[in-house]
């Protein structure tokens, strides 16, 4: 059976790795989180002091990048791949809303992101893959045969944000959530490299109004007549 490149694009927290994870798991492809390896390079400028909340010491961290070890491994319990950094397992620390304020600075260097998407490329040369991030369908594949654009309010995702680091323990606010979330917006969509734009051959799914398992069967529905037509 012949295999197709699925990019899924969008704002933070539309739900897009959920989507994704299941889709790759129903479809028997592999799944990339690329937002993962962003904020791998975040923890690390972090851990290097490289970057506070009025600094970045852009310089040392591009001259730093040929040592930093990227790694997925899968975990079989889970069914999906997490992030090791320098051989460090750093699902856990990465999800942190430290890391959600700083990462979309890290995003904006070129440097990085050209590393990243040399990487990304690699990973999905041989097609079954689902990759979520902000410039899939844009950038690191252009080609990939079937594109999805999520949206929804941001109150809606900052919620859904605020509900997933509450029950994780982590002590937030309703209202730094949501300003997280709209300032990765607006950095995510205005920066040079690559802003988070929709694809014009992609599909939106605005998913305010729909539940996951009715956004899931309709990707599902497409991902299927795209396989079967090839
Ligand atoms: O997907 P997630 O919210 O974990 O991504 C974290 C951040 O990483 C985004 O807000 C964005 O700044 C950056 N990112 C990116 N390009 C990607 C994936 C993530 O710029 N492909």
């Amino acid at each position: 059976m012949k295999k197709i490149t699925i990019a899924i694009d969008g704002f933070s927290s539309t739900g897009k790795s959920t989507l994704a994870k299941q889709l790759a798991k129903h479809l028997g492809y592999i799944y990339v989180d690329t937002g993962a390896m962003y904020r791998a390079i975040a923890l690390f400028a972090m851990q290097n002091n490289f970057i506070s909340i009025d600094s970045l010491d852009k310089e040392s961290l591009v001259k730093a990048l040929p040592n930093i070890k990227l790694q997925f491994h899968f975990n079989a319990d889970l069914g999906y791949a997490e992030m090791y950094l320098n051989d460090s397992y750093v699902e856990k620390e990465i999800r942190t809303i430290e890391v959600s304020s700083f990462v979309s600075r890290i995003a904006e260097i070129s440097e990085v992101r050209s590393k990243l998407v040399e990487q990304q490329q690699e990973m999905g040369k041989n097609k079954g893959i689902v990759m979520d991030g902000r410039d899939i369908g844009t950038v690191v594949f252009k080609d990939a045969e079937l594109k999805i654009f999520m949206t929804s309010s941001p109150e809606t995702r900052a919620q859904r944000r605020f509900e997933e680091l509450k029950a994780k323990g982590d002590v937030v606010s309703f209202e730094e959530v949501l300003q997280n979330v709209q300032e990765r917006d607006y950095i995510d969509t205005h920066r040079a490299d690559s802003p988070l734009v929709m694809a014009d051959d992609a599909i939106e799914i605005d998913n305010s109004y729909l539940t996951r398992e009715e956004q899931f069967a309709a990707v599902l529905e497409l991902s299927e007549e795209l396989i079967n037509s090839l």
